[in-house]
């Protein structure tokens, strides 16, 4: 595989961007195709109720060391654009728990023995369930769900409903009884043993297009590399001298080096469909099944106020609650989050909007109505992450032809940073074919 010939890459996801600018980093000249018009993919902003809003309310970690890497490197400041708080748990009136930013172990000890609302049986069968996922004595067979790790520790129901079960439908965005414990595993081990920063949550300030994506096309063009909006690749054509694609039903004349398909997953299976070699990806991500996530956004008069940026939800449909106007938007917007598959999938969007305000006003008593709503459900946000899930490598059956995006091979559930590591990895293993 030359470098003088260009790679294409389909989608302008922060998977497909990721490996456009490691690529260009290592000396390629790359063509980015994306089908809407703007980049930014699943994360991406969207127009809600006149203002540019996400299509979801989106949360980073400190451990999410490629993707703030990656949006340093295209010029944008995360400093600035990220709001960076302690790792916490609010449920006004029923918990406050505050991760301390001290050396892991102290940081979750510390924060157990300040929280307020956790009785001392509670507060130890949380550290129990940490130390044996910091020493790594329990034994996770590939088949545990996070309900049985639970079950395993012996963890309490009420710590179950405030801490594990919240953090994991968030992190995994999929339920505990069907979740992978050990991708839990290694999230918690990730966040919360690795250094004082890790567990931080950084809560972005501008909208997600703006975060990475677009800075990144803007460094990219910057270099001379091409990016085709409004563009889809409809067909992926390997020939005896590189690949050619069909792009909106006309065959391109030009013939890349590599094709990285970094699209959603079943996105990519439609286009790996007319590719006989590459059918055994193609049947693992067949196998994946998806997980839904609900964003309703409510707007209240501007002086509405949250006790903290984001609080939690119990007991009802909702799940967080963001105050959008203290993460420099819109005040007097709330964001409300629901993961994963559940109850509320059964509601029309106007049913849930007025029930999500009625779990609102038991937080903050007095509310008015709201002035308006929307409600953006993504049906397919991410891939179930179930126990013993395989997923297919970033390299494929045929040469030149590779796959990026969250849901390829990783320790980690579908995030933001699973997509940018599996863009480098990607480059990386480009880089390797053009030695060969
Ligand atoms: C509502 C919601 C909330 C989320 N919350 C979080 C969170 O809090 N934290 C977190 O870390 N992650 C979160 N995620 C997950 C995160 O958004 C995804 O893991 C990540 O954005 C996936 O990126 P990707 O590049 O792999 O794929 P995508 O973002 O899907 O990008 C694929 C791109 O390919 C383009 N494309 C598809 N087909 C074609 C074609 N034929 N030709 C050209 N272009 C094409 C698409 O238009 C898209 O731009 C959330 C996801 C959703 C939907």
């Amino acid at each position: 595989m030359s470098q003088a010939t260009p790679i294409a890459i389909i989608g302008a996801g922060y998977a497909g961007l990721s490996c456009a600018v490691e690529l260009a980093l290592r000396g390629f000249a790359v063509t980015v195709f994306e089908s809407s018009r703007i980049p930014g993919g699943r994360a991406r902003v969207a127009a809600v109720g006149g203002f540019a809003l996400d299509n979801g309310q989106h949360i980073l970690l400190g451990a999410y060391s490629e993707t703030l890497r990656l949006i340093r490197r295209v010029g944008a400041n995360p400093e600035r654009l990220l709001l960076r708080l302690p790792l916490g748990l609010h449920y006004p009136g029923e918990l406050e728990l505050t991760v301390a930013r001290l050396p892991p172990p102290l940081n979750l000890m510390v924060g157990l023995l300040r929280a307020r609302g956790l009785s001392w049986s509670e507060r130890i069968a949380a550290l129990r369930l940490t130390s044996t996922l910091r020493r790594n004595s329990v034994r996770l067979d590939g088949g545990s769900t996070v309900a049985d790790l639970l079950a395993t520790t012996r963890q309490p129901a009420r710590l179950n409903r405030l801490l594990w079960e919240p953090i994991c439908v968030s992190a995994l965005n999929t339920p505990a009884e069907s979740a992978s414990a050990q991708v839990f595993a290694n999230v918690l081990r990730d966040a919360l043993f690795a250094d004082a920063q890790a567990a931080d949550l950084l809560l972005p300030r501008t909208d997600l297009t703006r975060l990475f994506p677009q800075p990144a096309v803007e460094w990219l063009n910057r270099q001379g590399h091409k990016l085709l909006f409004g563009e889809s690749v409809r067909g992926i054509l390997p020939e005896a001298d590189g690949i050619s694609l069909r792009v909106d039903g006309q065959v391109r004349p030009e013939r890349y080096a590599g094709v990285v398909i970094a699209t959603a997953p079943y996105h990519a299976s439609t286009l790996l469909a007319d590719l006989p070699q590459a059918a055994p990806e193609k049947a693992l991500i067949d196998g994946l099944t998806w997980e839904p996530i609900v964003t309703a956004y409510l707007a209240y008069p501007p002086e509405v106020r949250l006790p903290a940026p984001m609080i939690g939800i119990t007991g009802g449909l909702g799940q967080w609650v963001f105050d959008r106007g203290q993460l420099g938007g819109v005040s007097g917007l709330l964001a409300v989050v629901i993961s994963a598959s559940g109850r509320h999938q059964a509601l029309q969007r106007d049913d849930l909007a007025q029930a999500l305000h009625g779990e609102l006003v038991a937080i903050l008593p007095g509310l008015p109505a709201p002035q308006w709503t929307q409600v953006i459900a993504e049906k397919r946000a991410t891939f179930s992450c179930v126990p013993g899930l395989l997923r297919p490598s970033v390299q494929t059956g045929i040469d030149g032809l590779f796959l990026c995006g969250d849901y390829t091979q990783s320790p980690y559930p579908a995030t933001l940073e699973s997509a940018v590591r599996s863009g480098v990895a990607c480059a990386q293993a480009i880089e390797a074919a053009s030695h060969q």
